[in-house]
């Protein structure tokens, strides 16, 4: 059994919650908050929800100064909505790039359909920027097979991350990183309140 996790509340609404369900702040050296997403780094840590309302609710009620005892940088709210975004973001960039260079990412919009059609398996991106009836075709046949999806990064980021020019639509297959990637998207989704998929 793994060590219970410690519990703490949200600088918001108060929640008690597991640390690890939540989202850890903590002061840099100048005074400006961070977002720890490893919840590693040192010193006295404040959390919110792992939600943009509670992180921009706390931030407009001064909470961070409160939290931290003293006057704090960088924790205006769409300030802090940014940094947190961005590093979530970076998170599943980063699964995507490890998944690659293992080999277990199949990109192109002929090959991801072809993989898909075939009842394969793993996890569906489609880019952001992707015209809307090409995105939803994509999305349809990953759901027709059982393939979860996620709208996230550009044409550009996406081709990027794979060391490709732009693209459409990749799948990172089935592979240690599925679990991981799908607990990173979660956080994305529940941080962003989204229902999509
Ligand atoms: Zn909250």
């Amino acid at each position: 059994m793994p060590k219970a996790d410690p519990q703490r509340s949200c600088l918001a609404c108060r929640t008690v919650q597991d640390k690890g369900e939540l989202l850890r702040f903590v002061l840099a050296p100048d005074g400006s908050v961070v977002f720890d997403l490893l919840q590693k780094l040192p010193g006295r840590g404040v959390y919110t929800c792992i939600r943009s309302s509670c992180l921009q609710a706390a931030a407009q009620k001064r909470q961070f100064s409160r939290g931290f005892k003293q006057e704090v940088h960088g924790a205006q709210p769409d300030a802090l909505h940014s940094q947190v975004k961005e590093r979530l973001e970076q998170r599943v960039a980063s699964y995507i790039s490890l998944a690659n260079k293992g080999g277990k990412v199949v990109s192109g919009s002929d090959q991801v359909l072809d993989h898909l059609k075939k009842g394969g398996s793993g996890i569906l991106f489609v880019a952001e920027d992707t015209s809307p009836d090409i995105a939803e075709k994509f999305r349809g046949i990953a759901r027709a097979h059982n393939v979860r999806c996620a709208t996230l990064f550009d044409k550009e980021r996406l081709g990027a991350l794979i060391g490709k020019e732009l693209r459409s639509v990749l799948v990172v297959l089935n592979s240690g990183f599925i679990g991981s990637i799908g607990v990173e998207l979660e956080k994305y989704r529940n941080f962003l309140q989204e229902e999509r998929e």
